[in-house]
């Protein structure tokens, strides 16, 4: 797709119009965001007629931005559809029909339909193309038996990405495809698992007989590993995104509590919190500046292996920013809140900046595995990006039915 040239004053200009029409202080998400879909500003790298305008994906700073000046409401696409927005949009506008696009893509970008990823598996995280879900075909459609781990949202979701197995004769990367899962397909059988935070916000998902229509696959089949790549590739990117604004995200959370809770330190302890979180301020400016070269680098189409580079970067700074958050807290750190009950997260919680902090220290532990661990990040970067010798891949030439697994 060729990239369209705008100017920031035009793009300004078409966020005005925006507003005029639909302001999110006066009418709902659903409606806001629809019409920020249809005057081609949800997604501005987007093509026209699909959310988009065509632009560079950096010029959607532009169109935030402005929303932020003019509105006290601003709806984050994290906190709306994470994976949907970061993974599932980007899937269907590469490998979906002219239908699915036109179909799929708005639900998500408004919310109407939350998505999940069902790639992990109990004996297949890291190593996802050694999967043992299996998909085989009968008449006009697929059906799928085995089980899914891991998978955020699967409890609220609509619509899953589904990597499964079709042809068990080949080696592991070339039998596997990628479909589109209703979630509420008879067959579908979504079990909470409990985080450390005391939430449920993902799930283990049993697949029994479950019937996929032939037509809900994307790409080929024997493609799933490509597709999943796209998906994953768009995953690292979304999720090491850095927080866009200059002191926003983490580090403003940082620094607010440092206000409210530095005179509560003598002049020593003060003098080496100050340092850490100044380090600490630097670092996040380095990824926010990282994270837009990425961007403005992207010209069009999908990401590639350097948005791992943003992955690692913030998996590991995040839990430094919440560990400073709890020495700047101090003893009173050590106290979870009442209401440390098992719950499902269905909507964004309400938290102050303290009772934040100590939930995103327990939440960040899991930066550095969700999306692919920290190990697996340096390893791309070391094959893909830098061009030193791969790992060795024994299983790569032999039949999946044929390689050893406990
Ligand atoms: C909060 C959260 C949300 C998640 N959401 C989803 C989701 O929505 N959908 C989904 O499909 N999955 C999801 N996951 C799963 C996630 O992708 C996996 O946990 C992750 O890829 C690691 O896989 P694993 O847990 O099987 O660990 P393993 O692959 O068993 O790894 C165990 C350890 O070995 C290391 N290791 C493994 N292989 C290598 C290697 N080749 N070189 C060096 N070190 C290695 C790993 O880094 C890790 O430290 C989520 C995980 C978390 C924590």
């Amino acid at each position: 797709m060729a990239q369209v040239e705008m100017s920031g004053k035009d793009l300004r200009g078409r966020v005005q119009a925006l507003l005029k029409e639909a302001h999110p202080d006066q009418v709902d998400q659903f409606t806001f965001r629809g019409k920020q879909w249809d005057h081609g500003l949800a997604m501005v790298h987007f093509p026209e007629g699909l959310g988009g305008l065509g632009l560079n994906p950096k010029m959607q700073g532009i169109v935030n931005d402005e929303i932020r000046k003019n509105a006290k409401t601003f709806y984050e696409d994290l906190n709306i559809n994470p994976i949907g927005i970061g993974m599932g949009a980007p899937v269907v506008l590469t490998y979906g029909t002219e239908e699915m696009k036109k179909t799929l893509i708005k639900r998500i970008f408004t919310g109407e339909d939350i998505w999940c990823q069902l790639f992990s598996e109990p004996s297949a995280g890291s190593d996802v193309a050694g999967l043992s879900s299996r998909a085989v075909r009968d008449g006009d459609d697929w059906v799928v038996n085995g089980q899914k781990v891991w998978t955020t949202l699967a409890h609220v979701s609509k619509w899953g990405m589904l990597v499964s197995r079709t042809d068990p004769d080949v080696p592991k990367h070339k039998g596997m495809s990628y479909f589109l899962l209703d979630m509420e397909a008879p067959g579908v059988d979504v079990r909470p698992l409990y985080q450390i935070t005391g939430e449920a916000e993902f799930n283990e998902v049993f697949l029994n007989d479950v019937r996929i229509p032939n037509e809900r696959m994307l790409g080929a089949e024997g493609d799933g590993w490509k597709v999943a790549i796209t998906t994953l590739m768009n995953e690292r990117t979304a999720l090491g995104g850095g927080s866009g604004r200059k002191g926003g995200g983490p580090i403003g959370t940082l620094m607010n509590l440092w206000k409210e809770n530095s005179s509560k330190h003598s002049n020593a302890s003060k003098a080496v919190l100050r340092d850490h979180i100044t380090q600490l301020y630097i670092k996040s400016e380095l990824l926010r500046f990282t994270s837009q070269r990425a961007r403005a680098a992207a010209k069009s189409g999908n990401p590639g292996p350097e948005g791992s580079v943003g992955k690692l970067a913030q998996a590991e700074l995040y839990k430094k920013v919440w560990e400073c958050g709890l020495d700047v807290i101090g003893s009173d750190s050590l106290i979870y809140e009442p209401g440390y009950e098992l719950k499902r997260p269905e909507a964004a919680e309400k938290h102050t900046p303290l009772t934040y902090a100590k939930y995103q220290f327990l939440r960040s532990r899991a930066n550095s595995i969700e999306g692919g661990t920290s190990e697996i990040m340096r390893n791309i970067l070391g094959e893909r990006v830098l061009g030193l010798p791969g790992e060795p891949r024994v299983d790569k030439d032999i039949a999946w039915k044929d390689v050893p697994r406990g």
